[in-house]
C-alpha cells in the first residue's frame, strides 16, 4: 500500500484532476490511499472569508465565498460524469448554503479558533468530493471518506496534536478494509476530537496527514505530489537554476522544512521516520520523473544539500549589564516568551546582551513591556533567516568560512550552528534575502555530485 498526497495546485482544475487521476491509475497495483489538499488557493480564500466575517464585513465574506463556489462548480462539474453531475451539484449547493449560514451566524469580534477550523475544513471536504468524482470519471474504483471520522486529535485548534492510538484503531477498522477493492480519497489537514469537534493541523498540514496515515497503516511509501520536481537545492521560485535532490535524509528534510522550505510541512517526517517509511516528493505535471526520495540514511558525499529561508523574522535584542551574567537570567527571559506563547527560533548571546528571533509578533508588545522591567529591549522587524542544511556539515570543517566568503559585504545580524550540526543559520535584512540565497547557492552548488543531485 502507498499513500499519495496531492497538493493544492495538483487538484486545482479539471485538467489537473485528470492528470492526478492518471498518476493514481498508473500506480493502482500498489493500492494507493489518496490524500488531497483544498483546490488551488481555496484555503487562502477561506482564511480571508473568515476574517472578513469576523470583522463584521459580511458582504466581503460572501463575495469571497461566491468565488470559491464558482471555482468548485466550474471545475467540479467539468470533472464529473454526465449522470453524476446533478448529485455533485446538489452536494456543492448544500455545502455552500451551510457555509453561508455559518458566516451569517458568526459572532462579530473575535474569531474563535474552533470556528476558524470549521470554516477552513470546508476546503478539504469539498476537494475530496470533487477529486473522487474526477477519479470515478477516469475509471478508478473510488470511495470518498471524511477524514474527520478517523483522524483524531486533541482540541488545540489550528495546531491540533494527533491521538495516534485512537487514529490507528479507526483507520484499521474503517479504512484498511476498503483498500483491497478501492482507492480511498481523504482530505488532508482536517481531523476531529474524540467528541467530533472539527480540528486542523495548521497551514500546509496535508503533508503531515499523509505521513500519519502512511505510518499508522504501514505504507510502503508516502508520496507528496506537488508543483515542483522534488526537494530542490533552493526554492526554485527564487533560484531558477536550483537542482533536484535525488535523495536526502529525514533529518535534513525536517531541518529544511522547519527553516521555511514550504515544499514539506515540518511535521511530515516524524511519523515516517518512526516507522522507517520512505517519503517521495514528486511533480504531478511530470509523473515519470523520480522526484526526491527521503530516507533514514542519505549519502554524505555532498556537504550541503539545500538552502531554506524564512521571511518576516523579528529580532529582539535584550541588553542588561547588571543581569546577564547573573544565574537564572536566561531562564527568566525565556519564561516570559513561554508565558506569552511565543516560540523563539534562534538565539545568540554575548556578555551583555541576548539576541533572539521570533516569527510571531502578535504578543511581542506584551513581552517587551514585561522585559523592560529588567533590561533594555530593542525590536528589529523585517529580517529573514537563511539556513544552509546538510548532514555533511557535521564532519566537515570550513562551511562557515565558505559562507562568510560568499557573503562578503553583506551584514549578517546573527549566526548560529545548530546543535544537530546539520545546519548553519544566518539572520539578514529581508532586503538582502534574494542576494544572500543566490550567492550561497552559487557557492555550494556551482559544482554538484551526480549521486545526490539531478
Ligand atoms: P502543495 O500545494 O503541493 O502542498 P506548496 O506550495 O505547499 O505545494 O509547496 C511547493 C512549493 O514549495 C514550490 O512551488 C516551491 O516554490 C516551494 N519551495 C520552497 N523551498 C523549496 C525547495 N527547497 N524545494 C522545492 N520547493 C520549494
Ligand atoms: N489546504 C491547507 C492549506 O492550504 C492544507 C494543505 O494544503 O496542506 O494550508
Ligand atoms: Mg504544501
Amino acid at each position: 500500500m502507498i499513500v499519495m498526497k496531492f497538493g493544492g495546485t495538483s487538484v486545482e482544475s479539471a485538467e489537473a484532476l485528470d492528470r492526478a487521476s492518471g498518476v493514481v491509475k498508473s500506480r493502482l497495483d500498489q493500492k494507493p490511499i489518496v490524500v488531497v489538499s483544498a483546490m488551488g488557493k481555496t484555503t487562502d480564500r477561506l482564511v480571508e472569508m473568515a476574517r472578513a466575517a469576523a470583522a463584521g464585513d459580511l458582504s466581503a465574506a460572501l463575495a469571497e465565498l461566491q468565488e470559491i463556489a464558482e471555482h468548485h462548480h466550474r471545475e467540479g462539474l467539468a470533472s464529473a460524469t454526465a449522470n453524476r453531475r446533478a448529485g455533485l451539484e446538489a452536494f456543492l449547493d448544500g455545502t455552500f448554503a451551510r457555509i453561508e449560514k455559518r458566516l451569517r451566524d458568526l459572532p462579530v469580534g473575535d474569531l474563535s479558533p474552533a470556528d476558524n477550523d470549521v470554516l477552513l475544513s470546508y476546503g478539504e471536504r469539498l476537494s475530496s468530493a470533487v477529486v473522487a468524482e474526477a477519479f470515478f470519471r477516469n475509471g478508478l474504483p473510488v470511495v470518498c471518506f471524511d477524514s474527520r471520522t478517523v483522524i483524531k486529535t486533541d482540541a488545540n485548534h489550528g495546531a491540533a496534536q494527533l491521538l495516534p492510538d485512537e487514529t490507528a484503531a479507526a483507520l484499521t477498522a474503517h479504512v484498511a478494509p476498503l483498500l483491497d477493492d478501492s482507492v480511498v480519497v481523504m482530505g488532508g489537514f482536517i481531523a476531529s476530537t474524540l467528541d467530533d469537534i472539527t480540528t486542523t493541523f495548521g497551514r500546509g498540514g496535508s503533508d503531515y496527514s499523509a505521513s500519519v496515515i502512511g505510518a499508522l497503516l504501514g505504507a510502503d511509501e508516502v508520496q507528496i505530489w506537488t508543483d515542483v520536481d522534488g526537494v530542490m537545492t533552493a526554492d526554485p521560485s527564487l533560484v531558477a537554476d536550483a537542482h533536484r535532490l535525488k535523495v536526502m535524509s529525514f533529518g535534513e528534510a525536517s531541518e529544511l522544512a522547519y527553516f521555511g522550505a514550504r515544499v514539506l510541512h515540518p511535521a511530515t517526517m516524524a511519523p515516517a521516520l518512526e516507522k522507517n517509511i520512505p517519503i517521495r516528493v514528486a511533480n504531478s505535471r511530470r509523473p515519470d520523473n523520480e522526484g526526491t526520495l527521503i530516507v533514514a540514511e542519505a549519502p554524505h558525499t555532498a556537504l550541503v544539500k539545500s538552502i531554506a529561508y524564512k521571511e518576516g523574522i523579528t529580532i529582539v535584542d535584550v541588553r542588561s549589564t547588571r543581569m546577564l551574567m547573573a544565574h537564572g537570567f536566561l531562564a527568566r527571559l525565556f519564561n516570559v516568551f513561554e508565558r506569552f506563547e511565543t516560540a523563539v527560533d534562534m538565539v545568540t548571546t554575548s556578555e551583555v546582551s541576548v539576541s533572539l528571533t521570533v516569527d510571531r509578533t502578535d504578543r511581542l508588545d506584551e513581552i517587551i513591556a514585561e522585559l523592560e522591567g529588567v533590561a533594555d529591549v530593542e525590536r528589529r522587524d523585517n529580517n529573514a533567516i537563511v539556513c544552509v542544511v546538510g548532514d555533511g556539515i557535521r564532519n566537515t570543517p570550513g562551511v562557515s568560512a565558505k559562507i562568510f566568503t560568499a557573503l562578503d559585504g553583506i551584514l549578517i545580524e546573527m549566526i548560529s550552528v545548530g546543535a544537530s550540526r546539520m545546519n548553519v543559520s544566518l539572520v539578514v535584512d529581508e532586503n538582502d534575502l534574494e542576494e544572500v540565497v543566490r550567492r550561497l547557492h552559487q557557492a555550494f552548488f556551482s559544482q554538484i555530485d551526480k549521486e545526490v543531485f539531478a
